[in-house]
């Protein structure tokens, strides 16, 4: 199997003021040059008004920036938008597009995150494409159909191994303490490498992260099973010692 390394991204989501973004991401920043060599990449990715000033502190460290969300258009009358090539000028390397709270708070649908992952692509963005289910429909076995459908929706063509990691998501473990199994999360992550094929050309070497409450505590036993190349972190992202903690739990 192609060697991938873990990525861990923390999704700050609509929290911080300047100030408390500047502080977690130069603590982070620091960690990392400090620890030299480490098997992860980490990843922070702020609210939009906290991409400038973070980009700045971090330029010359090892810790990525990424932004939430993007545009699929470069610029325009798009009132209240980001186009990808903005957040490129502001530092980010990468952008999560698809999020469950995206889905679902403005009505996202696949083919508005195939655009928008097209438009990041083009300016060099990695492109990190959130799929799962809601606890209704792995209630009714619908899980593997439902993330199959989203990736043959979200992913564009043109995707690589080196401009797109997949985050598995479950919608009902986002925020609420719940964790997926690790078996659960092994055949999910093995569902979705095995519907790669086809969509991207090197399928065995995308990143496939898990999001959905991890912690500390849960995170060493989700970053050992097959296929997990990495977590995608809320909650717990805003607090340095938890992320750091994280991120030191990958092997
Ligand atoms: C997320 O927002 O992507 C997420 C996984 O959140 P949490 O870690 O808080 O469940």
């Amino acid at each position: 199997m192609a060697a991938r390394r873990k990525l861990i991204a923390g999704n700050w989501k609509m929290n911080g003021l300047k100030a408390d973004g500047l502080a977690l991401a130069s603590d982070l920043a620091g960690r990392l040059k400090g620890a030299g060599a480490v098997p992860f990449d980490m990843l922070v990715c702020p609210p939009f008004p906290l991409l400038f000033p973070v980009g700045e502190a971090i330029k010359d460290s090892p810790l990525a920036l990424g932004a939430q969300d993007c545009h699929a258009k470069k610029s325009g009358a798009h009132t209240g938008d980001v186009s990808p090539v903005m957040l490129v000028d502001a530092g980010c390397r990468f952008v999560i597009l698809g999020h469950s709270e995206r889905r679902a708070d403005h009505g996202e649908s696949d083919a508005q995150i195939a655009a928008k992952a097209a438009a990041a692509h083009a300016e060099g963005l990695v492109a990190i494409i959130c799929v799962g289910e809601t606890e209704a429909q792995r209630d009714a076995g619908q899980a593997n159909a439902v993330v199959s459908t989203q990736l043959a929706g979200s992913i564009p063509q043109g995707a690589t191994a080196a401009n797109t990691v997949i985050a598995y998501e479950p919608v009902w473990a986002i925020g609420t303490g719940k964790t997926a199994t690790p078996a659960d999360v092994r055949d999910m992550h093995a569902h979705i490498r095995a519907e790669l094929a086809g969509k991207i050309a090197d399928p065995d070497a995308v990143r496939i992260l898990y999001g959905g409450s991890v912690k500390p505590d849960n995170a060493a036993e989700l970053m050992a099973v097959d296929n997990v190349d990495g977590a995608l972190v809320g909650g717990a992202s805003l607090k340095a010692n938890d992320f750091w903690a994280i991120g030191t739990s990958c092997r």
